[in-house]
């Protein structure tokens, strides 16, 4: 709940307040709050100094605030609910106690939930919040976790080109670059192969497994795609 004005509260845990600040600074966001208003003071919660919602890492330290509101558009806002849902099955986001949005509360507060999370199985309840709330592990990791949604966001606007994907064919020589937890190939890394020997799948199979290098390099960022974006050019048979 909006309650302080656009401010990041001194209560807040440090690695929060890093995101609050990141939300703030963002054009695309609306910071809603952190602290609660009087209605949350008088609770338990996140939004609260004296939270007593415990998560995998224990009772949130007394003293800090370990939740913040934020809304963006409805679009930004779908994208946003289904990116911390793929993070947290490729295992990362693990400073994220809880999130609610779109009416849905996706609660990974317990070990076991958090282990349905990763295996892409955890089912939301319904929330009041349809703007994001985000709820924090005590001693969250998750300091950057604003500022890589943003980097994902960006990267994947239509002005960033996004290079076609096309399928790989047998017999060409080319490993695949993709984003982690896509299925779409993104880009063709083909211009590393520079020993005549390999001259078709096989060799290059076998210049792979000695050189203990994998064939599908995935990335976690779209950042970190772009940057293979400008040095490999596009599947040249496709
Ligand atoms: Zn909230």
């Amino acid at each position: 709940m909006a309650d302080i004005g656009n401010k990041p509260s001194t209560w807040d845990d440090a690695n929060v307040k890093a995101n609050v600040q990141a939300v703030i600074d963002d054009s695309r966001m609306d910071h809603l709050g952190d602290v609660g208003d009087i209605r949350h003071l008088a609770g338990a919660g996140d939004h609260t100094p004296y939270s007593t919602h415990k998560g995998k890492n224990g009772y949130p330290t007394q003293g800090k605030v370990h939740a913040h509101d934020f809304k963006m558009s409805q679009a930004d806002q779908n994208k946003f609910e289904n990116w911390v849902r793929l993070e947290w099955k490729a295992g990362r986001l693990k400073g994220l106690k809880y999130m609610n949005v779109n009416n849905r509360h996706w609660n990974i507060q317990t070990t076991a939930n958090w282990n349905k999370a990763k295996a892409g199985t955890i089912k939301s309840t319904y929330s009041g919040d349809h703007h994001v709330h985000l709820s924090y592990e005590n001693g969250s990791v998750e300091s950057d976790l604003i500022k890589r949604w943003i980097a994902y966001r960006d990267g994947a606007k239509p002005s960033t080109p996004t290079p076609t994907p096309v399928a790989q064919k047998e017999g060409e020589m080319y490993r695949v670059v993709k984003l982690r937890g896509s299925d779409k190939p993104v880009t063709w890394f083909g211009n590393y192969i520079t020993r005549r020997w390999i001259r078709d799948e096989k060799d290059l199979n076998e210049y792979l497994k000695m050189a203990g290098q994998a064939k599908v390099i995935e990335v976690d960022t779209a950042a970190e795609l772009d940057k293979y974006g400008v040095v490999v050019g596009a599947n040249p048979t496709a």
